[in-house]
């Protein structure tokens, strides 16, 4: 595990193995498995439910022929949602470079790629962006998909993350996102008895070091869930500490809601509702089970608009 490695390391008098080398390394290490693979996931029906989510956000928020930069991009699972909103650009940046590659590929063997696409490998939360995109390149919108809560490590994390989705965003622009509400899990975790650091069920936990005070940065818990990420070291984002450096920022927040309130408004809307049974998320075999179901309530989604 990586608090294993962390105390290996120390012990042989290396230096610490950094949070971010530690994240790259996990997301580079796990595979881009395809469609047929996904469907015997376990947690197949909560991944088509963040899907869907995302789907929603980004069917609400972009604007056709829209420039986007999405950070955090992944292996570049939401490309097919960029096209079907029929933006016009896209940058995408990972720290995990094997991830990069992938999502590259992904666009290489999209049919008739309906926009100009570019990838790029690098730590978004310690470089400015314009080490890698022109500074006359403008943006209608940049998207985080849970990816921003790597940046709440430190405040300049934080800061240079809020620097590079803000510089090329145009005035009136929107930034969308999707992260762990901290809100949440440390309800969660007060609630549970006899000083318990670790809260979950069947397909995910997190376990904290400690559950007195929580800083504004630096929070860390171990997050695990099953059939997608192992023991990640992760950091909890405190809302309303968020938001405020958001508007230092010149960002407006304009949409905050939990998973499950998405999914009570958003199922509501004809085209979102048929959504949910094109991506698998209902079909005549089930749906998410009550654990997917809880741990799909862990997350947030948001909208900020650039004044
Ligand atoms: N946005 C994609 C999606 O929704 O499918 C990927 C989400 S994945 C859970 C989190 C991503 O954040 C990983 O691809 C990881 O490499 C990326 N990430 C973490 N720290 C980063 C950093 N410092 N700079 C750029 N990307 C980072």
């Amino acid at each position: 595990s990586p608090s294993a490695q962390e105390d290996a390391s120390e012990q042989q008098g290396h230096p610490q193995k950094k949070v971010h080398t530690q994240v790259a390394e996990h997301y580079n290490a796990r595979p881009d498995v395809g469609v047929e693979k996904r469907k015997e996931s376990t947690i197949f029906r909560m991944k088509s439910f963040n899907n869907w989510l995302k789907s929603v956000l980004i069917g609400r928020y972009a604007r056709q022929r829209d420039r986007v930069l999405d950070v955090g991009v992944g292996k570049g699972g939401d490309l097919l949602k960029w096209s079907k909103a029929k933006i016009q650009f896209f940058i995408g940046c990972d720290i995990a470079s094997k991830s990069i590659e992938q999502a590259k590929e992904r666009y290489r063997t999209m049919r008739n790629p309906p926009f100009e696409a570019h990838f790029h490998a690098m730590d978004c939360y310690s470089e400015p962006i314009s080490n890698v995109v022109p500074p006359n390149q403008v943006f209608d919108m940049v998207s985080m998909q849970f990816c921003l809560h790597y940046s709440f490590e430190t405040e300049e994390k934080a800061r240079m993350m809020l620097h590079n989705v803000t510089s090329q965003l145009k005035p009136g622009g929107v930034f969308i996102g999707t992260i762990p509400d901290a809100y949440w899990i440390v309800k969660k975790l007060k609630s549970e008895s006899d000083d318990r650091l670790e809260i979950g069920n069947s397909i995910y936990s997190i376990r904290f070091e400690r559950r007195d005070t929580f800083e504004k940065f630096g929070s860390k818990y171990w997050f695990h869930l099953e059939d997608a990420i192992d023991d990640c070291p992760e950091y909890l984002v405190h809302f309303p500490t968020f938001q405020k450096l958001a508007e230092e920022y010149g960002l407006e927040l304009i949409y905050n809601k939990k998973f499950h309130e998405v999914y009570e408004e958003a199922s509501q809307e004809l085209d979102f509702n048929q959504l949910l049974f094109r991506m698998n998320v209902i079909s005549e075999e089930g749906n998410l089970s009550a654990d997917e179901w809880e741990a799909a309530n862990i997350y947030l989604a948001f909208a900020f608009r650039k004044k």
